[in-house]
Order: C-alpha cells, then sequence, then structure tokens
C-alpha cells in the first residue's frame, strides 16, 4: 500500500461454471443475496452461466451483489458460434467478466493473445475485467512460476495504457489448485500476488497497483479463507466449487471481512 492509499475493499466472487438451471441460480442468488445483506464492508461478486446471467440480474436487483459473466468474446457481435459478446453480457446485466480463466486456457486451448484481445474488449465495453493467471503444476515445479503468471499478465494487459490497467481486476489461480482441494499456501499466494503487484505498479503505477484488487483462487473453502487474507496482498477470493453451496459462499464471505478487520463494520 503506498502511502495514504486508501486501504483495498475486500472481495470475494463466485465462478458457478457450467452449473445451475435457471431454477437453481434464481435459488442459489437469493441465498447469497440474503445472507450477505448488510455486509458493506467487501464486495461481492457471483458469475453464473450466461444462461443465467439475466435471471440472476433481476434477483439482485437493489442489492450491491455485483454480477459477473464468465467469458466474453473479443467481438461485439459477428458469426461466433456459440460465443457470448462484451454487449450481450453488459445487456444481460454483467458488469464483471472473468478473462483468462485456466479451464479455457488449458481446456480450450485460450492463449495469452486471445486473453489479450478480450481484455481490451470488455475495457471498452465498460466492463471490468477480472483477469486469471496462474502456473500449472509442472511450471511451478521447474520454479517458473512467477515468469509464468508475470508473462500472463503482461500478455493479458497488451499496451493498455494506465487509466485501463487500473480498471483491471487479478486472480492468481494456480492451475494445480483449482477444483483439487489442494489450495496455495498463504506464503506461496503471497509471493505471487507481490510480484503481480509490482508488475502493475511498472505498468501503472504505485498508486493504481495498490488500488488493484488480486484475488486468489484455488479450493478456497471456508476454514482456508482467514489464513489467506491475513496476508496484505491477498485481496479477496475467486472461489469455484464453494460457491454453489450458499452457506460456504457466505462463509467465505464472513471470514474474509474477519480477516481483513472489517467484520465489525459491516451489519451481522
Ligand atoms: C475457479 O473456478 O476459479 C476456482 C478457483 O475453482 P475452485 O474453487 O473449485 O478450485
Amino acid at each position: 500500500m503506498v502511502d495514504g492509499a486508501v486501504p483495498r475493499t475486500p472481495v470475494i466472487a463466485g465462478n458457478w461454471k457450467m452449473h445451475t438451471t435457471l431454477a437453481e441460480a434464481r435459488a442459489l442468488a437469493t441465498a447469497v443475496r440474503d445472507g450477505c445483506r448488510g455486509l458493506t464492508e467487501i464486495r461481492i461478486a457471483v458469475c453464473p452461466p450466461s444462461t443465467a446471467l439475466a435471471a440472476v440480474a433481476e434477483v439482485l436487483a437493489g442489492s450491491t451483489i455485483l454480477l459477473g459473466a464468465q467469458d466474453a468474446h473479443w467481438e461485439a457481435a459477428g458469426a461466433h458460434t456459440g460465443c457470448v459478446s462484451p454487449a450481450q453480457i453488459w445487456d444481460a446485466g454483467a458488469r464483471l467478466v472473468i478473462l483468462g480463466h485456466s479451464e479455457r486456457r488449458h481446456g480450450l486451448g485460450e492463449t495469452d493473445e486471445v486473453v489479450r484481445r478480450k481484455v481490451t474488449a470488455a475495457l471498452l465495453q465498460g466492463l471490468t475485467p477480472l483477469v486469471c493467471v496462474g502456473e500449472t503444476a509442472e511450471e511451478r515445479a521447474a520454479d517458473r512460476t512467477l515468469e509464468v503468471v508475470t508473462r500472463q499478465l503482461d500478455a493479458a494487459l497488451g499496451d493498455r495504457v494506465a487509466g485501463e490497467v487500473g480498471r483491471c481486476w487479478l486472480a492468481y489461480e494456480p492451475v494445480w489448485a483449482i477444483g483439487t482441494g489442494q489450495t496455495a499456501t498463504p506464503a506461496q499466494a503471497a509471493e505471487v500476488h507481490a510480484r503481480l503487484r509490482a508488475a502493475l505498479g511498472r505498468r501503472a503505477g504505485a498508486a493504481l497497483a495498490a488500488a488493484c484488487p488480486i484475488l486468489y483462487g484455488g479450493s478456497v473453502k471456508p476454514e482456508v479463507t482467514s489464513a489467506l487474507m491475513t496476508e496484505p496482498d491477498i485481496d479477496g477470493a475467486l472461489v469455484g466449487g464453494a460457491s454453489l453451496k450458499a452457506a460456504d459462499f457466505i462463509g467465505i464471505v464472513r471470514a474474509g471481512l474477519e480477516a481483513k478487520g472489517r467484520a465489525g463494520a459491516s451489519a451481522r
């Protein structure tokens, strides 16, 4: 944190992946909305599948919970079967979009260049890109973690100017920790977060870097949240599996608030 900087607001975001019917999405969103009522000292986001964006937007209307999409194409419209554009997810109510998730990089062959185009397009639409970076188990074993995440970050941001960089959120998501039950240790995650913040600082200046939320993702559960978020550079969590159970997700939100010393300021 730079001198005089306002402390970052913690962020907990749920990635529902390819789960939930419309009825399930409405029910989960309702439970999260009601369970998080009054928790004003933290930003909460849910990212349902694109089929449920509009329905969840209706449930969240009037609440402070942010609606996010899980991906968006780089074109505003066109012949791209099966894809959704930044304009379409905006129209459905999303204001945040996860980009560069490892399940797209490694499962669907998404390259750094594709992520860069998507970040550019999302910013143009006025969305907040939540840019994910993370190393594989092999890359960590080869001591390449910091090199890999810095390359992914640089590629995703391309030649975006400082003001645009300052509108992005980041998530460090080690591939080996996603959906495996294996969580990075607070020290492992903190080392990467510090490196990402330093890289942001070089591109956008210390003040914008200090203001950027950098989330950790990878098998986050209520019981590990506190230790992770006690680290000063870990501003929150991107939560997959545990975000599908309202009680677990709300538990993570509350643990995050406590870790950042903000629980007392939010209504209980
Ligand atoms: C994710 O989908 O971004 C994620 C971190 O998943 P999980 O919490 O299930 O590991």
